[in-house]
C-alpha cells in the first residue's frame, strides 16, 4: 500500500530539483503524478522515466493554468493534490533591484502560487491537499534576496488564507520552508556540464557547516519526504502551517 494510492497530484517546477524528488517519491507512493514546468525536454524525459504525465506550464500565466488543469481532468477525471513548487531566485540588494527583476520573482513565486490555488482548488476533490513552497526566507530576513524573501513571506500569507477558505471542504493547505537545499538554485554548478558538481556540493557543505547546526546543506529528497507527509493522511489534522526544514538554521545562533 502506498501513502498516495488512488490520488492525482500536480507538482509544479517538477523537471528538476525538489520538484523532481517530490514527483519521484509521490509516484513510488502510488500517486498519479502530473509534472508541470517550463523545461519541457527535461520534464518530458522525467515523466517518461517515472511513468507520469508532463504538461507545459508557466505558473505565472493564468491561461496556461486553465489548460493544464483541463489536461489533468481529462486524463484522470480528478485532482487530489497540488504542490506549488516552481520558484526562482535573484540576488541584489533592495536598492539595486530593478523593478522588472522584483516583478519577475513575484510573478513566479507569489502569483504562480496564487494562480495554482485559484485554478486548482475549485476542481479539487474534497479532502485534497495543497502544499506551497515558501522558504526559510519566508519566515526571516536574508540580505541580498529581498524580492525572493518578500515573495516567500507572501506565500505564507496565501497559505494561511487558503487554509481558512478551503477547510470547509476538508482541503488542507500547508507550506514548506526549506533552508539551503542542494539543487541548481543553491548550487548552479549542477547546470554546468563541465563543473565538478560533487566538489561544489562538498564546498557548500563546508560553508553550511559553519552556518547550520546540523552542519550540512539539505538534500532535495529530504524536502520531498516533508511534502509527502503534508500530502498524505499522516498530516490529516494539520492545515495553515509553515514547516521549516533547515537543519536548525532558524533555531538561533551559536556563540561558542
Ligand atoms: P530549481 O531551480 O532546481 O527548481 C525550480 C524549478 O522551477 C525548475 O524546474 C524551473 O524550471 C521551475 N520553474 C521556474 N520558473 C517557472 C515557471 N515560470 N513556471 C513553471 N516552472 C518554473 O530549484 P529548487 O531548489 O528545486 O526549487 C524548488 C522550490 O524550492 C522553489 O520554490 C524555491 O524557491 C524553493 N526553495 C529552494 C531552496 C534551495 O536552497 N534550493 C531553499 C528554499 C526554498
Amino acid at each position: 500500500m502506498g501513502k498516495l494510492d488512488g490520488r492525482v497530484v500536480i507538482v509544479t517546477g517538477a523537471a528538476r530539483g525538489q520538484g523532481e524528488q517530490e514527483a519521484r517519491l509521490f509516484r513510488e507512493e502510488g500517486a498519479e503524478v502530473v509534472l508541470a514546468d517550463v523545461l519541457d525536454e527535461q520534464g518530458e524525459a522525467l515523466a517518461t522515466d517515472i511513468g507520469a504525465r508532463y504538461v507545459h506550464l508557466d505558473v505565472g500565466d493564468e491561461g496556461q493554468w486553465r489548460d493544464a488543469v483541463s489536461v489533468v481532468k481529462n486524463a484522470y477525471g480528478r485532482v487530489d493534490g497540488l504542490v506549488n513548487n516552481a520558484g526562482i531566485l535573484r540576488f541584489d540588494s533592495l536598492v539595486d533591484t530593478p523593478l522588472d527583476e522584483f516583478m519577475q520573482v513575484v510573478r513566479v513565486n507569489q502569483v504562480g502560487c496564487f494562480l495554482g490555488i485559484k485554478t486548482v482548488a475549485p476542481v479539487m476533490e474534497d479532502g485534497g491537499t495543497i502544499v506551497n513552497t515558501a522558504s526559510y526566507t519566508g519566515v526571516t530576513g536574508m540580505a541580498a534576496v529581498g524580492s525572493y524573501a518578500a515573495s516567500k513571506h507572501a506565500v505564507l500569507g496565501l497559505t494561511r488564507v487558503a487554509a481558512l477558505e478551503l477547510a470547509g471542504r476538508g482541503i488542507r493547505v500547508n507550506a514548506l520552508c526549506p533552508g539551503a537545499i542542494d539543487t541548481a538554485m543553491s548550487n548552479p554548478a549542477q547546470l554546468d556540464p563541465g563543473a565538478d558538481v560533487e566538489g561544489m556540493s562538498r564546498a557548500l557543505d563546508q560553508l553550511y557547516r559553519k552556518l547550520v547546526p546540523l552542519g550540512r546543506i539539505g538534500r532535495p529528497e529530504e524536502v520531498a519526504r516533508l511534502a509527502l507527509f503534508l500530502t498524505c493522511e499522516d498530516s490529516s489534522y494539520i492545515t495553515g502551517q509553515p514547516f521549516v526544514i533547515d537543519g536548525g538554521w532558524l533555531a538561533g545562533v551559536s556563540v561558542v
